[in-house]
């Protein structure tokens, strides 16, 4: 009996650790289904991490989302040429998430593809108030005529600049010349030599891009 009972201590004292480890990890359970939607949040902008595009030859085209690059996978478009460290589970599998992919078919770029939009405006001068060069979200900058449409100004790529609000009502219908200010740089349109600066600006964040943007 004596030895019955010193073995089961010994077992309880075995049994312990685990048994502590269980509740531990029992009591963790609240914590693991936060960590979850931690996991979902992540999923979600790993979705909207950008992946650099490279033309059938190589040449860098674009920037796309991880989401857009993994459907032109599917489609059998475009094929990974670099993988993020990052997977993605669907039902049946996990799908490595690509860091640079690469049409298969060659696509003609023309030089000036970009329209002329707000949205492009904004990218070409990153943000970037032209008059005072104040970074601002693209909530708080408009689109300043240069040469006021009152006298004529055009709307094309080097008559549109992105502007703060405050530098806009200050030059309200006059030239810069007229108002004191001095624009930052001369607006050019948006050619693929600015796309690739945008390019090696985000890929600074990827050592996978290096090798396709710096050459
Ligand atoms: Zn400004």
């Amino acid at each position: 009996m004596g030895a019955n009972r010193q073995k089961s201590v010994d077992f309880r004292g075995r049994y312990t650790p685990e048994a502590a480890g269980a509740a531990v990890s029992g009591a963790e359970d609240p914590v693991g289904s936060r960590s979850h939607n931690l996991l979902l949040r992540r999923r979600a902008s790993l979705m909207q991490e950008p992946v650099l595009v490279l033309n059938a030859t190589y040449e860098p085209i674009n920037v796309t989302a991880v989401r857009r690059a993994m459907v032109l996978m599917l489609k059998g478009v475009a094929q990974a040429e670099e993988l993020h460290n990052s997977e993605v589970h669907s039902a049946s599998h996990a799908h490595r998430v690509p860091s640079v992919i690469r049409l298969l078919a060659y696509r003609h770029i023309p030089q000036q593809s970009r329209a002329l939009s707000r949205k492009n405006i904004l990218l070409r001068d990153r943000n970037t108030c032209q008059f005072c060069g104040g970074v601002f979200p693209s909530s708080e900058l408009t689109l300043d005529h240069v040469v006021p449409r009152s006298r004529g100004g055009r709307s094309s790529w080097e008559n549109l600049v992105a502007c703060c609000y405050r530098c806009n009502n200050g030059k309200g219908d006059r030239t810069p010349e007229e108002a004191g200010l001095k624009l930052a740089r001369r607006p050019r349109p948006f050619t693929l030599h600015t796309s690739r600066q945008l390019m090696r600006l985000i890929g600074h964040r990827d050592e996978r891009w290096r090798k396709y943007l710096f050459y």
